[in-house]
């Protein structure tokens, strides 16, 4: 049985064993856990197509006009129309209010903006509809309008999101269509329950797109923040972490330090043991130093045998308590088991008074190298 749901679940969403880690499966489910950096992502990926559908929407919504004039009565063609340019207006207000960004909060106003108004258009248009008894062609366009639930959940699909918020999206719009169901009772009771189904089929269809894209993006985000070689998070990322970190500590005004890391004479092992022993050094080194941080932190590969430690939250003495216990640890052996040895260089936000975070990397680069100058094998702050 529970190898059939795996079956199913590995067709229906493209997402093959193994290409998820734990916990990342429980991330499709809800985005509580996500890491800052998905979160930075998914948000700029969303409020993009937000934006896009939110343009061709605002220009097509009253293009239909055009088409409502040539068939509808006057006076409904005149409401229908201001109702259009309403509907037009408060996407255009959605575009200037919700410029590219990676806030997630925004990205949900936005989304939730995007799927609102048309759904308040589709209960207005259909309840003024009803008032009018619409037969042949002009009856046709007018059902027309029933389709936007349909449209809308469609419209689901091209979002990455976890299966609560495509639910709290998908939600509303049935129930909007359960009231106009509910309106139209005596006439369409059938028809209704028939269109229900549907607009439930739509939405399942939708959310496992959604989860799929999402399962996508995990294993993406995941892949290209790390170092090949070590595993351990490559510099582009590392800068983005520490940008993110920085903004947060300014705010906060909690402290954040940095740990330069550069390995003491390890060119000396490519040239006697041969390069890859060079890279087991390497791979080595990333695992102690890896096992031995707190959960906030990050070891960042900064280049060749030059790694970064970022620590949220922590001041100097705290720091400089945590690298002399790694000190102690050691960074690995040598194949001809000699102790490595590094030289390192911390600076911290507040004691340094940097004003961004290239300041405080520049700082504690600065400091390695006068731990290099010094001797070697020591730690070097302020
Ligand atoms: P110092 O104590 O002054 O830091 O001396 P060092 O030999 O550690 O420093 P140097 O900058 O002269 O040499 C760094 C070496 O790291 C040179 C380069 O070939 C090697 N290296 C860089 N990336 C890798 C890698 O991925 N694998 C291996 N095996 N070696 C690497
Ligand atoms: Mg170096
Ligand atoms: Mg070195």
């Amino acid at each position: 049985m529970k190898q059939i749901i795996e079956v199913l679940w590995h067709r229906l969403t493209g997402i093959m064993p193994g290409e998820l880690n734990q916990p990342e499966p429980a991330w499709l489910a809800w985005s509580r856990e996500h890491t800052p950096l998905l979160a930075r992502r998914r948000a700029m990926l969303i409020i993009n197509r937000v934006r896009l559908f939110a343009f061709l929407f605002a220009l097509l919504t009253p293009l239909w006009s055009v088409v409502d004039f040539l068939v509808f009565p006057l006076p409904l063609w005149l409401r229908l129309a201001v109702m259009r340019f309403a509907v037009s207006a408060g996407l255009i207000a959605l575009l200037v209010r919700y410029p590219p960004s990676g806030r997630l909060p925004n990205a949900y106003r936005a989304l939730a903006l995007l799927f609102f108004i048309p759904t308040v258009f589709y209960l207005s248009s259909d309840i003024l509809l009803t008032t009018y008894r619409l037969t042949g062609f002009p009856g046709a366009i007018g059902a027309g309008y029933a389709f936007l639930p349909f449209v809308l959940v469609a419209g689901l699909s091209i979002f990455p999101l976890t299966i609560t918020e495509s639910l709290a999206i998908a939600i509303p719009i049935a129930l909007a269509h359960g009231i106009t169901g509910y309106l139209h009772w005596s006439s369409a009771n059938w028809s209704f329950a028939a269109t229900l189904w549907l607009l439930l089929l739509i939405t399942g269809v939708s959310l496992l797109a959604g989860i799929s894209q999402l399962a996508f993006m995990i294993a993406l985000v995941r892949q290209a923040n790390r170092d090949p070689l070590t595993g351990v998070i490559a510099r582009k990322t590392g800068e983005e972490m520490l940008e993110l970190q920085f903004s947060i500590a300014s705010r906060g005004n909690t402290p954040l330090a940095v740990a330069f890391i550069d390995l003491d004479h390890f060119k000396s092992i490519n040239d006697s043991f041969g390069h890859d022993a060079g890279d087991q050094v390497l791979m080595g080194m990333t695992e102690i130093v890896g096992a031995n941080l707190r959960a906030g932190d990050t070891l960042a590969r900064w280049g060749g045998e030059e790694f970064l430690v970022i620590m949220p939250n922590t001041d100097l003495p705290q720091a400089e308590a945590a690298l002399g216990r790694l000190r102690g640890i050691g960074f690995g052996v040598r194949p001809d088991h000699s102790r490595i040895t590094a030289s390192i260089g911390v600076a911290e936000r507040m004691v340094d008074g940097s004003t961004d975070w290239k300041a405080l990397v520049e700082l504690a680069d600065q400091r390695m190298y006068r731990a290099k100058q010094g001797g070697r094998d020591r730690v070097v702050s302020a």
